[in-house]
């Protein structure tokens, strides 16, 4: 079913006390929604973070995750690993990811599969970068983003992604799509969908916007009816910002 989800990307940011002090922060601002709540502490913290939400509606995911199974992969965490500590869902394909550790399409089908297989939730990241929307060239890059990773699953898995369309010249650049720019591209991905897998998958699909999401244009983005909810990165460290950016539904 389609549904509004708000998730926080805090990346490299949040030692434990840190983590705690915002969960604490973040519980007290808790309110009644209808949205799914998600943040994404770093790594080391995520045990912690699972029990700190507990009592809330607030849902901890993981930044990323490795497609092997087990093994010599030093510095690396599996599905597995996550799923022991309670976290089912998994951002993959962050653009930072893909620019800073060389993620690819192909590598990211890989860990698509990885995290499905062992029942998780996936939330797959994918956007232009500057250069390509200069060229006009934004919808023919997205296109491929999904299909590379995506398109080769069965219809049935699509039940388990959620789409975060997160144009690269947007994140933490202070720069948001225009609400319009945003709707244009979530209507395009959401025809992609259709075209192969038909309407039923692509009516289904929760599609996330993400690149400088702030309290002051999340209701407007959020107000278009092809972006289902956010995904937010530097002011998903303050709860407040959070709390305001998901009550803007
Ligand atoms: C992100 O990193 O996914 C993101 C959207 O960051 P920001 O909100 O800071 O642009």
């Amino acid at each position: 079913m389609r549904k509004q989800i708000v998730a926080g990307n805090w990346k490299m940011n949040n030692d434990l006390s840190q983590t705690e002090a915002l969960i604490t922060d973040l519980k007290a601002q808790e309110k009644t929604t209808n949205a799914e709540v998600m943040v994404a502490p770093t790594a080391v913290n995520l045990s912690q973070a699972c029990n700190s939400v507990k009592g809330s509606n607030i849902e901890v995911i993981a930044q990323n995750m490795h497609f092997a199974e087990n093994g010599a992969y030093t510095g690396e965490i599996s599905a597995d690993m996550l799923k022991s500590i309670g976290v089912n869902t998994v951002i993959l394909g962050h653009s930072e990811r893909r620019e800073y550790f060389n993620e690819t399409d192909e590598m990211l089908a890989k860990k698509v599969d990885a995290a499905l297989a062992k029942g998780m939730r996936v939330i797959f990241c994918f956007g232009e970068e500057l250069a390509d929307r200069k060229a006009g060239n934004e919808e023919t890059v997205v296109e491929s983003q999904i299909k590379n990773a995506l398109f080769h699953l069965e219809a049935a898995a699509f039940q388990n992604i959620v789409l975060a369309y997160e144009p690269v010249w947007a994140i933490g650049t202070g720069e948001t799509a225009s609400p319009e720019q945003a709707q244009d591209m979530h209507a395009f991905i959401r025809k992609t969908l259709a075209d192969t897998y038909g309407t039923e998958v692509a009516d289904n699909m929760s599609i996330l916007y993400g690149g400088s999401v702030k309290p002051a244009n999340a209701e407007e983005i959020f107000s278009k009816p092809d972006v289902d909810g956010g995904l937010i990165g530097g002011a998903s460290l303050k709860a407040e910002d959070f709390f305001a950016i998901v009550n803007a539904f």
